[in-house]
Parts: structure tokens; sequence; C-alpha cells
């Protein structure tokens, strides 16, 4: 299964191309960013969270190879390869560049998903085993289980600390108050947004990020809420 909000990366320049794979993956569950230039890649994954990277071979400028060099040299996040060339060279080639696994086109929508779903699962032990993250806002224990407020250690209840925790995993990324509620509480049948609503009401005002102009966790009007390490800049 699909996490809520797992996000894709998607680089393809053929817009035909990526709407069909963006409606697929959106289908099924993922949050799809789509951009066409590989150059715009690393950036991207540095002001996005990424979760996969779906990347097409047959690139104007740089080709999917030298993106998926640049990739390999500044993460480890999976990457899904598209080509449209049959030659088993090709393919090897891909692994051997360090994708951790490649499509041919044409595929079947299925198999995308099922590959896409599958390199998560297979990912995702190493991603969860983070002990720490210290940013801008927040210093997070994941062991201990503490948490420090610019500097100063703050006491959470449990759905204080999911809800957190749930933020500070996926910085960037618009999370709703069902997808919040999934998360957090385990619940994403559970009754609702006010519910959401009051949890962060309340967990700014331990964090102390209570003035909407510098809080890291934005509301996003009628979206949802969305955590922005530093704050303000939203
Ligand atoms: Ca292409």
């Amino acid at each position: 299964m699909v996490s809520p909000g797992e996000s894709v990366l998607l680089v393809e320049d053929d817009d035909d191309i990526a709407a069909v794979i963006r409606g697929v993956l959106g289908n099924a569950g993922f949050s799809v960013m789509r951009v066409g230039d590989g150059r715009l890649v690393l950036r991207t994954l540095f002001e996005q969270h990424v979760d996969l990277v779906v990347l097409d071979v047959g690139l104007p400028g740089l080709d999917g190879f030298e993106v998926l060099q640049r990739v390999r040299e500044a993460t480890d996040i999976p990457v899904l390869m598209l080509t449209a060339r049959t030659e088993e060279r090709d393919k090897v080639d891909a692994l051997m560049a360090g994708a951790d696994d490649y499509l041919t086109k044409p595929f079947s929508n299925r198999e995308l998903v099922a590959r896409s779903i599958a390199l998560l699962r297979r990912t995702r032990p190493a991603r969860d085993a983070i002990e720490e993250i210290s940013d801008a806002s927040v210093e997070v224990d994941f062991v201990r289980r503490q948490v420090w407020a610019a500097g100063r250690p703050v006491e959470l209840t449990p759905t204080d600390w999911n809800l957190l925790v749930a933020f500070v995993r996926r910085p960037g990324l618009v999370l709703s108050p069902a997808q919040l509620l999934e998360l957090a509480w385990n619940d994403p049948s559970g009754v609702g947004s006010e519910r959401v609503k009051f949890a962060v009401l309340r967990l700014r005002r331990r964090m102390g990020w209570t003035d909407p102009a510098t809080s890291p966790i934005q509301s996003v009007r009628s979206i949802g809420y969305r955590y922005v390490p530093g704050g303000g800049s939203g």
C-alpha cells in the first residue's frame, strides 16, 4: 500500500506521457510532482520532500543517465528509470548507474504502480530507521522520543508526538486532515477535521509556534497543513 502523501517526482519531458503517468500514480495514492527538464531535478529534491523518482531516459539537455548520476551523488532516494529502448545494454546501464529498477516503454499502468510500491517498500526500512532530525525549527530524537524547539526541551503527549513526527518527516508537503488522521491517529476513517484542527493548535502552542507569521506548521487554506522548517516563507 501507498502511505498517505508519499510523493513521486516524475521527470518526463513529454506532456502526454507525463499526464498519463501522473494520473496512474495519483490514482494509486501518490502525490506526484513533475519536471520536464533534467536540470531541475536536483533543485526539486532539495526543496521538496520526495520519496521516489521516476526518471525517463529520453530527456532534452541532460539525459536520464546524466540526471541519475547527479541524483546518486546527492542522495540515495530510490529511482525507477523509464526507457523506451529494449536493448539489454540500456537495462544494464541503468542498473549499473544506480537506478533501483527500470521499466521499458510501453509498460502497463499496473506494472508501473506495482514497481513503484515495491521500490518504496524495499527502501522504507532504511528511511524509517532515521534516528534524529535536526532542522531550522526543531530537533527530534526518535530513539529517546525527545523534542527540542529553539533549544528548549518540549513535553508532548503521544498524540502531539505522532502529529509532530508526521510533519517533520514530510517537510514542505501539504497534508490534509484525513492524511494526518491516518498518520498521527492511525485512523483514516475517524471523525474529522475538527480533531486535527485542535490538535494542531495545541501542538503549535506546546512548541511555541503560535505566531502564524513565523510558525513552521502553516495552514494551507481549504487543503490542510504544511511543515516548513524555519517557518514564515510559505
Ligand atoms: Ca521523454
